[in-house]
């Protein structure tokens, strides 16, 4: 390209104006499926194009077609924070393009993420024992913790012998469990049918030990051999949090290895006063936290704690002549750790962020978060017609309406969150909780406000009122 000074300058600047106006747009496109790629040329060109045309094509055709993440009135799945230091820290990533598998590959990106992981670790309260590395998503985290669960059960023999003839290995969580753990049983070759579902009790939506502990019974006493357990603080649905001092001594107790997925709300354990909800976490042997969900360190960044880095390196690491570095036998190489090889830098936005806004910081903005979404909550629960169908976990609660006389609860509340998407104004997401339709709220974008939040009641009673009078 012809001058890569103007460029990144102007795609900089391009994105400062951005996050300038990404308040006045809808946060869905309106678009339909297909009509992007219909601009789009369906070949690559033979010869360069100038680069004018290359970024008035981005302005043109990709800028208008994207769901703005960083939208103040983003309260759809979870939030994606990039926060503007973490944003300036990506850039400087992208101009080392570095490969951050081996220490020899990049000392500096490899030492920052030791320290950070660090940082995080005390952040978030736990004690020393913890180590950790940056991975690129939680779901490759659960599938390196699930094949440490694996291995370990079959003393480090699976990954050599495979599965048959060894015994039938068997992983428990509750119903509530994110999917990327199905896909990490799936992966693993232990097989969605040893994936065993605890069932849950209480508002909280947790894993009943004594369930728990009677499955692990029956399956010993099948001929099962129990491998792992894994824990939900926050799970996805509506924020199911699992009792992890009752499960950890269950874990303890049957030698099992306990992985607690609380890729979301693991970030709000920055806040001393929420650290209730998470007693026992330090008996866990690994942790996965997205930072990148709500503390504003950019996509992807997966924070996977460990108690014992060995037994992931056991079952993880590949060491062919061409990695070995030579002389540098006491460094660390995160590539042992994770499934990929080539990692990027990871760290560099982290350190930013976390020194950019402070703990204090961040921990008023989660705070906020959680004060305004119960608010809203309050004020549909309310609301008439509106029901409330799971109380606030952290920042996450579902609700339903449900007007006197309305006939297919489920149709109305799917047509209600297409119609208030489609609108514009907010961005909203459903789920089912115990076979119903609900429609799922979070508050969790950086640059949201009480306005914002509260706003929603608006939106969604007008909408609501509109899609229940539609014959
Ligand atoms: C977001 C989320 C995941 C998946 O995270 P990825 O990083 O996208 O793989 C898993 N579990 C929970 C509870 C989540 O919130």
């Amino acid at each position: 390209m012809d001058d890569f000074r103007e460029w990144a300058v102007r795609a900089a600047e391009w994105g400062v104006d951005y996050r300038e106006r990404v308040r006045d747009l809808p946060v869905r496109p309106p678009v339909k499926p297909g009509d992007i790629a219909a601009q789009i040329a369906a070949s690559p060109p033979e010869q360069a194009e100038p680069f004018e045309r290359v970024f008035a094509d981005f302005e043109r055709i990709i800028a208008p077609g994207m769901t703005h993440w960083q939208h103040p009135r983003f309260f759809a799945y979870f939030p994606s924070n990039s926060a503007p230091a973490s944003v300036v820290a990506e850039h400087l990533v992208t101009a080392f393009g570095a490969v951050c598998m081996l220490w020899q590959t990049s000392p500096a990106a490899t030492e920052l993420e030791t320290v950070a992981i660090d940082w995080l670790r005390q952040a978030f309260g736990l004690p020393e024992g913890f180590q950790g590395c940056i991975q690129d998503t939680a779901s490759t985290a659960t599938l390196a913790a699930v094949l440490v669960m694996r291995e370990r059960a079959l003393n480090y023999a699976g990954n050599s012998g495979g599965l048959s003839g060894t015994p039938t290995l068997r992983i428990y969580c509750s119903s509530e469990a994110h999917t990327s753990i199905d896909r990490a049983i799936w992966f693993s070759g232990i097989g969605a049918d040893n994936l065993v579902r605890i069932p849950i009790k209480g508002a909280q939506r947790g894993a009943d030990p004594q369930a728990l502990r009677a499955l692990i019974e029956a399956d010993i006493a099948a001929g099962y051999k129990p491998a792992g357990i894994i824990a939900n603080v926050g799970a996805t649905g509506v924020g199911a949090i699992d009792p992890v001092a009752e499960l950890a001594a269950i874990a303890r107790e049957f030698d099992l290895y306990l992985h607690i997925d609380a890729a979301w709300a693991g970030s709000a354990m920055i806040c001393p006063e929420l650290r209730h909800l998470w007693t026992g976490v330090e008996l866990a042997d690994s942790i996965v936290i997205n930072p990148h969900k709500w503390l504003g360190a950019q996509t992807h960044c997966t924070a996977h704690f460990v108690r014992d880095p060995n037994s992931l390196v056991r079952t993880l690491a590949a060491k062919p002549d061409y990695l070995h570095t030579l002389g540098h036998d006491e460094v660390v190489n995160y590539s042992e750790w994770g499934v990929p090889l080539g990692r990027q830098f990871r760290a560099l936005k982290l350190w930013f962020v976390l020194r950019a806004y402070g703990l204090e910081g961040l921990r008023s903005m989660i705070r906020n978060h959680i004060a305004w979404s119960g608010a809203l909550c309050e004020k549909l629960r309310a609301a008439a017609g509106f029901e409330i169908v799971t109380e606030p976990s952290f920042s996450l609660f579902s609700f339903r309406y449900a007007p006197p006389a309305a006939a297919d609860l489920d149709a109305l509340n799917l047509a209600l969150v297409e119609a208030i998407n489609a609108d514009g104004r907010i961005y909203l997401t459903q789920t089912r909780v115990d076979g119903r339709v609900v429609i799922r709220f979070q508050a969790g974008q950086f640059e949201c406000t009480e306005a914002d939040v509260l706003g929603a009641y608006d939106v969604i009673t007008e909408i609501a009122a509109l899609t229940h009078a539609r014959p």
